[in-house]
């Protein structure tokens, strides 16, 4: 057995030290970033915000939405094949850029063979992929990805999700472009109380990201941002793109009832490995395991538009504190303060 004594942070741990700055305005600052994917060899322009492919988040409407901001989707993989074709061949006349929309699909044959359907109708305007596992670490996961990016050298590919550094290695050298990273850290997750295993986010992203900017690929930090201000940390800390779940729930844009009770609206949110998740799609819970995800009523927060413009807001004016002009510059200026306390709670 083994213990690791360095001090791993969360979000929650640190506070970013503001910093001399020239900028005057937040409308100064540029929080658009430009990529050229290492093994995809594809560019990448936008503002690097991933809606996830939990089956709430990850919808066509929420692509539509986000699309026009400059932000993207990872598709939830329940989509039929077909719905998946249609999108992606009118994509552009709806006015989807091709970052606006990630295909997502898990490691079984199935999920493979769908993949090849989906590909033979859709052709070059499906370019980014999301292969996606709870636990990165197998073998296998690192072989199918291997296998999909023989299949389509063309294809952008995320892969995750893992915590650590030489796997975010290997992913890369396995041919994923950006290598998505949290185990444990999610809103609706339940994985660290079931299992006991986890990696505190900021940390997790600090090391992943610094191991995969060194092979020249990216990072995705995906998981544990619950305000404006993570977003901020997870880049401050080496994020090249961070993915959200809850903060984007509860909207007219997720899937998901609208439920009212005492004159209030609520969605339903729920984590897809959770019990609710594994009914829907799964028939059940297998015998063999337990749901790692919860299932709850969060408040109705209308169209995704104003939530966007709190958050993207948010990093702005973090950008400022530290003057940096642009997102880009945003980790270079960062010095994280480890704090014992956040916040101010006298009105809750
Ligand atoms: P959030 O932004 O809500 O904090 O985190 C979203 C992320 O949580 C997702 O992108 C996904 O990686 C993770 N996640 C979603 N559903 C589940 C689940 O049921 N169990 C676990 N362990 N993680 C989940």
């Amino acid at each position: 057995m083994h213990i690791e004594e360095s001090v791993k942070l969360d979000f929650k741990d640190v506070l970013i030290r503001p910093k001399r700055s020239t900028l005057t305005s937040r409308l100064d600052v540029d929080i658009s970033r430009e990529f050229i994917f290492r093994n995809s060899h594809n560019t990448y322009r936008g503002i690097p915000i991933i809606a996830s492919n939990m089956d709430s988040t990850g919808t066509m409407a929420m692509a539509q939405a986000l699309s026009g901001h400059g932000l993207s989707v990872a598709l939830h993989k329940h989509y039929s094949a077909d719905e998946l074709a249609d999108f992606f061949l009118t994509r552009h006349d709806k006015g989807i850029a091709a970052s606006g929309a990630f295909y997502s699909m898990g490691i079984s044959q199935l999920d493979f063979e769908k993949l090849n359907a989906v590909m033979a109708r859709t052709g070059d305007t499906l370019e980014y992929l999301c292969i996606d596992v709870a636990n990165g670490y197998t073998e296998g996961f690192i072989n199918f990805v291997k296998k999909v990016r023989k299949a389509y050298p063309q294809l952008t590919i995320m892969a995750g999700n893992v915590v650590t550094g030489d796997i975010t290695e290997e992913l890369i050298l396995a041919g994923a472009d950006i290598v998505k990273v949290g185990i444990g850290p999610g809103s609706v997750c339940t994985t660290r109380k079931m299992t006991g295993v986890g990696y505190p986010q900021l940390s997790a992203v600090i090391e992943c990201a610094d191991a995969a900017h060194g092979l020249g690929g990216q990072i995705c930090a995906d998981g544990g941002c619950s305000v404006p201000g993570d977003l901020a940390k997870a880049f401050g800390g080496g994020a090249d793109f961070v993915m959200l779940g809850g903060m984007l729930a509860g909207h007219d844009e997720s899937a998901g009832e609208l439920i009212e009770r005492d004159g209030k609206k609520f969605k339903r949110f729920y984590g897809m490995s959770s019990r609710t998740a594994m009914e829907k799609y799964a028939g059940g819970v297998a015998e063999y395991r337990a749901a790692e995800g919860k299932d709850v009523l969060i408040d109705y927060r209308g169209p995704v538009a104003d939530t966007l413009q709190d958050i993207l807001g948010g990093v702005r004016s973090a950008c400022t504190y530290v003057g940096a002009h642009k997102l880009k510059e945003l980790t270079k200026r960062t010095t994280f303060v480890r704090v014992t306390q956040q916040l101010n709670e006298v009105f809750g």
